[in-house]
């Protein structure tokens, strides 16, 4: 049984993510995806809040699992003996950091691969950025993000306009 890791920050999830989620699934028996949590970052979404959009938009993916980490993506793999971490590419400018990412996860642990989906042509400009910017100015965003991510934005940024 061979088994993956789909880490990320998924602040929040989008239809970018989903479709590498699902692409995954289907080239492995199990995926973990995992909310990584790294306390130098700061994130618009809780863990808790994060999860729970994950879940909800991935529910219908039978061998997937949500999960959440914090600390080193290797430490995780280690523990779950986890040897395929999966990372989305988009744009040429992903490739530095994702090359950094995947040769510094081998050099620290051996038997890590990182495998590299290429995004889906529709969503090669997406970003959890893009979406909360254009969310923040109260723009459409039901086209990059499934309606229970879009109902968790709209709240966060009415709140924040609201307190401004
Ligand atoms: P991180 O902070 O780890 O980069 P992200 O949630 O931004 O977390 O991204 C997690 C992974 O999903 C990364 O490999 C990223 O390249 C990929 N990803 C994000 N958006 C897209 C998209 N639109 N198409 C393909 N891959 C994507």
């Amino acid at each position: 049984m061979v088994k993956a890791v789909y880490p990320g920050s998924f602040d929040p999830i989008t239809y970018g993510h989903i479709d590498i989620a699902k692409r995954a699934a289907l080239l492995f028996d199990e995926l973990y995806v995992v909310i990584m949590e790294n306390k130098k970052k700061s994130y618009t979404f809780s863990v808790d809040e994060r999860i729970e959009m994950v879940q909800e938009c991935l529910k219908d993916i039978p061998n997937v699992h949500v999960e959440t980490f914090s600390g080193l993506l290797v430490e995780y793999t280690s523990a779950k003996k986890i040897n395929v971490v999966i990372r989305g590419l988009r744009a040429v400018t992903d490739f530095e950091y994702e090359l950094q990412m995947a040769l510094a996860n081998k050099e620290i642990c051996d038997g890590v691969e990182t495998v590299f989906l290429m995004t889906d042509k529709n969503f090669s400009f997406l970003s959890s950025s893009l979406v909360k910017e254009v969310a923040s100015f109260g723009g459409t965003i039901s086209q990059w993000v499934p309606e229970i991510v879009e109902k968790k934005l709209r709240e966060k940024f009415k709140i924040q306009i609201e307190v401004k």
